[in-house]
């Protein structure tokens, strides 16, 4: 449950601090990039709390998130990179809670 407040607590926390000017436009684009959690639809069962989506997922491989840190550097996809950098950290931190590991 943490872990679900925190996908929204986090951005919420990021926007305000450092896009205080446009905040909200930020937090819904980053809100935006929890649509990354749609690949979830190809795994069975579709939602398993104690399984690691980091590694697992198709939109949650390393080759895929270290493409979310290189958009971090533009400033037209920064919010979009930073959105699912947040989100790769937070899920990957749920592994270590749950599961003792940082990645799949
Ligand atoms: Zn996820």
């Amino acid at each position: 449950m943490l872990h679900i407040v925190l996908h929204f607590a986090v951005p919420a926390i990021v926007a305000l601090k450092f896009f205080s000017q446009r905040w909200q436009v930020a937090y819904l684009v980053m809100m935006a990039t929890m649509l990354v959690d749609l690949d979830h639809l190809f795994a069975d069962p579709i939602y398993d709390a104690s399984r690691c989506s980091i590694g697992f997922h198709p939109l949650h491989q390393p080759w895929f998130i270290a493409l979310y840190l290189v958009l971090c550097f533009f400033p037209k996809t920064r919010l979009i990179g930073l959105g699912l950098m947040i989100h790769m950290l937070l899920d990957s931190l749920d592994c270590q809670v749950t599961n003792g590991i940082w990645i799949n």
